[in-house]
């Protein structure tokens, strides 16, 4: 059966129009790349150790035909991210929530015209980006992000295996010619060098950091948009949808100090609702911490400070801005 269009139709209806298909099948051509990463302890803390995991869709449906690949525009107004502060994509509600609603629908309409399906958004460990190239969403740019015609990269993804099979798209061209923006742009020099480890998003997001991270945050709270906004393909994009993506404002704006003390109940009805909230209170709490110690603002009262790690952290920033 080929009801391919009717899967694109329910889509539309939905509000969702950048999606493409692919075979499901073994991705063995990145297991040389994944096993050397995994020799060369280039592995990083999110990253599942199991590459079988992470190359062979079967695993998660034996059944597995097609393989949809769906992008969530989230860019929901003109606001372009600074360097401070929270990424773009942390700004509205959490993507998880937000993307699983919509893939939950898209899978009981499969199930309505006799198919099975099963929905993914950061909760498998497969390449998500390079599915999505393969089913022509997108091209992967040299910053590593998948880049769309009409949203640029600043969309989530979601993917939807299932037992129905449905006519393989074509992987788009790579369209970064001889730009190289996104390199010029970050801090670290990751993107030139390929090594996702010294990537300041990665950094915001680890627990443990060492102290010669401290002055390179420059005003990071969570993730890191230096590769993506001055990439051409973000300069007119089509603004998001879906309303959920609105922006709150104190992500945009955020209280720094109010987040340094921030007790459970009131992260709890703010940023746990956000997507950065599944990293927890802690790390945010950290990173403003490192944000207002690097900038030597004084008022802070590390009495109020009620995480003994985050204390951690306040006395290793004395000691290394040394105030
Ligand atoms: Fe490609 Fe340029 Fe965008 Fe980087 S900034 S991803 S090189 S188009």
């Amino acid at each position: 059966m080929d009801c391919k269009n009717t899967i694109i139709d329910f889509c539309n209806s939905i509000g969702i129009d950048t999606l493409g298909f692919i075979r499901c099948r073994v991705f063995e051509e990145l297991r040389p790349y994944l096993l050397e990463r995994k020799l060369d302890k280039l592995e990083n803390e999110f990253e599942e150790k199991d590459v079988e995991k992470r190359v062979n869709p079967f695993l998660y449906m034996k059944e597995g035909k097609t393989i949809i690949s769906i992008a969530f525009p989230y860019s929901y107004d003109d606001i372009i991210s600074s360097e401070e502060g929270f990424s773009k994509y942390t700004w509205g509600s959490d993507y998880h929530k937000v993307v699983s609603k919509y893939l939950e629908q898209i899978c009981n309409f499969i199930n309505s015209i006799g198919g099975r399906a099963i929905y993914f958004v950061d909760n498998n460990a497969l390449p998500e980006r390079y599915i999505a190239k393969l089913s022509g969403i997108g091209f992967i740019g040299k910053n590593n992000m998948l880049i769309t015609q009409k949203y640029g990269s600043y969309v989530f993804l979601g993917e939807i295996i299932t037992d129905l099979y449905f006519e393989e798209d074509k992987a788009l061209e790579n369209g970064c010619g001889d730009c190289n923006i996104c390199a010029k742009q970050c801090p670290t020099k990751a993107v030139s060098s390929s090594h996702s480890n010294i990537c300041l998003s990665y950094i915001t997001q680890k627990k443990h950091i060492e102290d010669f991270w401290f002055s390179k945050l420059n005003g990071r709270l969570f993730g890191c948009d230096s590769c993506q906004r001055l990439c051409p393909y973000n300069e007119s994009v089509i603004k998001s949808n879906i309303n959920l993506f609105k922006p709150n404002d104190y992500m945009i704006n955020p209280n720094l100090l109010e987040l340094v003390y921030i007790d459970n109940k009131n992260f709890n009805a703010k940023y746990k609702l956000t997507s950065c909230g599944w990293r927890g209170k802690a790390i945010l709490q950290r990173n403003a911490l490192i944000y207002l110690m690097s900038k030597k603002v004084e008022n802070i009262d590390f009495r109020k400070i009620n995480s003994p790690y985050v204390m951690d952290y306040y006395n290793r920033l004395l000691n290394y801005f040394k105030l």
